[in-house]
């Protein structure tokens, strides 16, 4: 089931609404909103290229932050459309509402390869009620719908699901972008029948978070390599301490389960055995948002129980080089959720050597290495490792549901090739 992409597309002088990902982190520096981060502006760039070559008319939507259906001055988008003109090198019109009036004036003025964003689309509450009057008002004008806005994909809003169903129900075509498409690529297509060995390594906070991931990837991996502060739950539940470290003793029972599936299905599961610790000590001080801080004293390395006042950060040297070496005869590798707490220095050599091993692997061996996650895409990018793997997600969230096998409804809603 191949959704149509873009590529196949005819739309010379068509209209062409494009919902794009330009949720980008904005901050107020002398009064203004700034753009701390282009990144999602730039990703969207090769599908508007290839709309500009065709001829097409394009209305760009997107949503940023949440103004809660309000008109919130500080989450415009008006500042994206600078940027985007910049980055474009042609000029982008803006219209400082989604729907209405002036709206529809900006995109009926449209020639063959002219842009024009609209206004934040979650100004107004029924986008994320997918109302279907508000999906109708947004399409009023345009003959075709292309989705390149992966990391909103989870969400059945009127942007990212209900105007398919408007479009083709005129009898237009709903399309992915070519981001989209590269997202349905790696994180779908290239894991159902990987080149083996199949290595997955799955860290970050809670097991609650991934064991449907887990569970999923049980069936595919050949390796599941564990790791962050989710390998403590596992830890527990065979009856190690775990001191003061961040665990889900409800859990307990959900990680027995994923071993037992693991032997089961013959996949090589594996558990850290070595882990960083740090002893909380109180500073007297208190955060912006009035929470204590804690000073990290005398860090150091064990391998069995974690002490009552200690808390696990990372794991450790061992745990670090065992996974590399694993990691080095990959073929394929997805890798979700960072080895320890990686933003701060103290506890980010694990995740950085796992990072490094799984670059080696895709230079030296030719794997293919799938990164999804926020936290993991950050990692990677922080040591400057982020163009040296095969594929990053831009999905955050969506990756995330989408690596479980949920059905995201802005996928769902694209025709059929
Ligand atoms: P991703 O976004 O890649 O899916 P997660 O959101 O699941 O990853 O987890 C990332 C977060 O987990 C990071 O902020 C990291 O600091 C935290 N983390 C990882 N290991 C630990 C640990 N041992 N103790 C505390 N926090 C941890
Ligand atoms: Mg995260």
């Amino acid at each position: 089931m191949a959704k149509l992409t873009v590529r196949d597309l005819d739309v010379r002088g068509k209209r062409v609404f494009v919902r794009v990902d330009y949720n980008v982190p904005m901050e107020e520096r002398d009064g203004k909103m700034v753009i701390n981060d282009e990144t999602r502006i730039k990703e969207t760039l090769p599908t508007l290229k290839l709309l500009i070559e065709k001829g097409a008319k394009i209305i760009l939507a997107a949503h940023l932050g949440r103004p809660k259906g309000k008109r919130e001055a500080s989450l415009s988008l008006r500042p994206v459309a600078f940027k985007l003109h910049e980055l474009l090198g042609q000029p982008v019109e803006f219209a400082d509402d989604a729907i209405g009036e002036h709206a529809e004036k900006v995109v009926a003025s449209l020639k063959d390869g002219q842009v024009a964003l609209l206004e934040n689309v979650r100004y107004y509450n029924e986008e994320e009620a997918n109302d279907p009057a508000f999906a109708e008002k947004l399409v009023k004008l345009a003959d075709v719908y292309v989705n390149d806005a992966f990391g909103a994909a989870h969400r059945a809003h009127a942007s990212t699901e209900g105007i398919a169903r408007v479009i083709t129900k005129r009898g237009g075509k709903a399309a992915a972008g070519l981001l989209m498409e590269r997202e349905l690529k790696f994180l779908g297509d290239e894991l159902e029948n990987p080149a083996r060995p199949f290595v997955v390594i799955l860290g970050g906070a809670k097991v609650s978070d991934k064991i449907k991931v887990i569970d999923r990837l049980l069936e595919k991996a050949d390796t599941i390599l564990i790791g962050g502060a989710m390998a403590y739950t596992f830890k527990l539940a065979h009856g190690v301490k775990t001191g003061k470290s961040l665990i889900e003793p409800d859990h307990k029972g959900t990680a027995l389960a994923a071993e037992e599936k693991a032997k089961k299905l013959k996949v090589n599961f594996q558990l850290p055995t070595d882990t960083i610790i740090a002893t909380p000590v109180d500073s007297g001080k208190l955060n912006k948002k009035g929470k204590p801080v804690y000073d990290l004293t005398n860090i150091r390395t064990v391998s069995g129980d974690i002490p009552d006042d200690a808390e696990g950060f990372s794991v450790g040297p061992e745990t670090a080089a065992n996974y590399a070496e694993i990691i080095s005869s990959a073929k394929t590798i997805l890798w979700n959720g960072p080895m320890g707490m990686f933003e701060d220095e103290r506890f980010a050599a694990g995740t950085n050597a796992v990072a490094q091993a799984v670059v080696e692997a895709t230079q030296k061996n030719g794997a293919k290495s799938i990164i999804g996650g926020g936290d993991s895409v950050k990692a990677l990018n922080k040591i400057g490792l982020g163009n040296k793997v095969t594929f990053m997600s831009t999905g955050g969230g969506a990756s995330l549901e989408f690596l479980e096998g949920a059905v995201l409804p802005g996928v769902a809603a694209l025709s059929e090739k």
